[in-house]
């Protein structure tokens, strides 16, 4: 079933990890998709070919999350290339490991530009061009909404207002049939935090499953949330994280 059939998708950070594997579940399904991401082209390029191989289009466009320029001229230029935009997935996101009374402002700012102004400036972008009945998913983190781990404050800090951006702008937003949601993943296997780090152990101790999350169980949610079943589904926090808030 193509459920996505025709639909325009962005998906930000989707060169590895995560934001790749929404990007090529969602083509998989029908959908044109534009991807953004900053140092790695050769890896961008490889998602836009597989993508290109089922039939669909699919573009890759160079912009730092950090960057409100950047962003909104990705978004345009998806726009222009592919005709609109049904489905934005703010996936970019970065994590620096700290303590907080260490922290410095050059962490906590690239945390905050990244993962809260990056999806506020794209989300208002994709809004221009984006049809009634379109979908904004945010991946957030379980962290958002209670957190486990020494190290992450800052980060959870910026998760938690990922979820607080989603539940209020559902209601700005729902009376074009646009939803709004917040995927939350606990440990998923990625650069960014590799099931094999040193960081991994602690993190599937406080799984119900005990073992890391794959980043296509991720994709899979994306795709039903994108899709027209959960066009009811607006506003919501959806935990993917082996139980970890459980
Ligand atoms: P990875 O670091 O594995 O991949 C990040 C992707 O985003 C790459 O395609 C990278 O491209 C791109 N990217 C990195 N920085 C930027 C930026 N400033 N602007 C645009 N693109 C960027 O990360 P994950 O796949 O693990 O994480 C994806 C999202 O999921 C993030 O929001 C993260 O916070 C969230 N998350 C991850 C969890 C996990 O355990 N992995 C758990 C909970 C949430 P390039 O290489 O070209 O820079």
């Amino acid at each position: 079933m193509s459920v996505l059939k025709d639909k325009v998708v962005l998906v930000t950070g989707g060169s590895r990890g995560i934001g790749a594997a929404i990007a090529k579940r969602l083509a998989s399904e029908g959908a044109d998709v534009a991807i953004t991401y900053v140092k790695d082209a050769e890896a961008a390029a490889k998602v836009t070919k597989e993508i290109e191989k089922t039939g669909r289009k699919a573009l890759a466009v160079q912009a730092d999350a950090a960057n409100p320029e950047a962003v909104r001229s990705a978004v345009e230029q998806t726009a222009k290339a592919l005709g609109r935009i049904d489905v934005l997935v703010n996936n970019a996101g970065t994590a620096v490991p700290n303590s907080f009374e260490n922290a410095t402002l050059n962490e906590i700012d690239r945390m905050i530009d990244i993962n809260v102004r990056g999806v506020l400036v794209a989300t208002q972008a994709a809004l221009k061009h984006m049809p009634d009945g379109g979908r904004i998913i945010s991946i957030g983190s379980c962290v958002g909404e209670r957190n486990l781990t020494p190290g992450l404050t800052a980060y959870a800090a910026t998760k938690g207002a990922v979820k607080m951006f989603t539940q209020s702008l559902a209601r700005e937003v729902g009376s074009r049939d646009i939803t709004v949601n917040n995927i939350q993943p606990g440990p998923i296997d990625t650069d960014l935090n590799p099931a094999s780090g040193d960081w991994a152990p602690s993190q599937v101790v406080n799984t119900a499953l005990k073992r890391y999350g794959k980043v296509d169980e991720v994709a899979d949610l994306v795709a039903f949330v994108a899709s027209p079943a959960a066009a009811y589904i607006t506003g919501a926090n959806l935990t993917i994280d082996g139980g970890t808030n459980g």
